[in-house]
């Protein structure tokens, strides 16, 4: 019948990948921005935020490289030896793709391969400096 036919759709590999990329609940930044926050001046700006009660941890506790708040520096430092973070600085240790590397590609100019960029976990915040909310 129609009915079960349909029933096994939704248990699909393929479908199930297809929903996974365009989930757009979760999604923060591109990596190409995140290239951008990193810049020491973007960098040093995020990671000093004045505090906001709105976000969480009221903006104290900001993973750069994943664009996420935490609560705590506790939940900062678990996050840091997370998968989700390894996985994020691996993501951007290779230079965001640029007009000037297509064109490099297309044989105008000689291709150098993207360059690979040195990228640290942020240092944590000393206990000293920590605001408890
Ligand atoms: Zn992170």
């Amino acid at each position: 019948m129609t009915h079960t036919s349909r029933k096994g759709f939704h248990k699909n590999k393929s479908a199930c990948c297809f929903k996974k990329k365009w989930k757009t609940k979760r999604y923060l930044r591109d990596v190409d921005q995140i290239h951008v926050d990193m810049k020491p001046a973007e960098a040093s700006k995020l990671l000093n935020q004045a505090v906001n009660y709105d976000l969480p941890g009221a903006a104290q506790f900001y993973c750069l490289h994943c664009s996420k708040y935490f609560i705590s520096n506790f939940a900062l430092k678990e996050h840091f030896r997370g998968k989700p973070h390894k996985r994020r600085i691996k993501e951007l240790k290779t230079e965001p793709y640029s007009q000037a590397e297509a064109e490099r590609a297309a044989g105008m100019g000689s291709y150098i391969a993207p360059k690979t960029v040195h990228v640290e976990t942020q240092p944590l915040k000393p206990d000293s400096e920590i605001m408890e909310f």
